[in-house]
């Protein structure tokens, strides 16, 4: 498989918006384990029947539905031939374990989009989505900090953590990204 990359980054950090950006320039498959949730809760399948309430609260839908999930995306054509950029995904040391043994070698790069937890706070209340209450936000940033920041050191130990800056303009944000990418995809 080509590059493959996650972007991590606290709720509200803008990673959706930049995580579409990266994968259209470099060519590879943006996969938001969000929006497959969120598109599963719309079609009202039985994944999206169960999901609805645990996103609603602000809580984590448990790995073993999420990786197998995950696992069936990334065996599909268009990401074994085009590579990928996970968004949303892993969130939890036990989804990065489970990554890691499907798709070993091809996980190239690990971003971090760094933002303060009161900026964050302040953009999620701003946009508003139907799971954005304020106990959601409190929950999912608690969240955030016992499950998902331990996977920087996870990824930081492996080699492939970089740290991006997520203050500042889209743009400002979009270009730093770009040449972090850029250094890994041209070696
Ligand atoms: P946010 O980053 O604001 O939480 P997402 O779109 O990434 O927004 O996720 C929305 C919700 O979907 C989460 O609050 C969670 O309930 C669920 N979800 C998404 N990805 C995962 C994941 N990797 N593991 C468990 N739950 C997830």
């Amino acid at each position: 498989m080509p590059i493959g990359m996650v972007i991590l980054g606290r709720q509200g950090s803008g990673k959706g918006t930049q995580a579409v950006r990266i994968a259209e320039l470099f060519g590879v498959i943006h996969i938001s384990t969000g929006d497959m949730l969120r598109a599963a809760v719309a079609d009202g399948t039985e994944l999206g029947l169960k999901a609805k309430s645990i996103m609603d609260s602000g809580d984590l839908v448990p790995d073993s539905v999420i990786n197998g999930i995950v696992k069936q995306r990334l065996l599909k054509e268009d990401v074994q031939q085009g590579g990928f950029l996970l968004d949303g995904f892993p969130r939890t040391v036990g989804q990065a374990e489970a990554l890691s043994s499907y798709v070993e070698d091809s996980l190239q790069l690990a971003l971090n989009l760094d933002v303060p937890i009161d900026e964050v706070m302040a953009r999620m209340l701003a946009r508003g989505r139907d799971d954005d209450t304020t106990e959601a936000i409190t929950r999912r940033l608690e969240l955030y900090e016992t499950d998902t920041a331990p996977l920087l050191e996870w990824f930081g130990q492996r080699g492939i953590l970089k740290i991006v800056d997520g203050n500042g303009t889209e743009d400002e944000v979009f270009d730093r990204l770009v040449s972090v990418v850029d250094q890994i995809v041209r070696k």
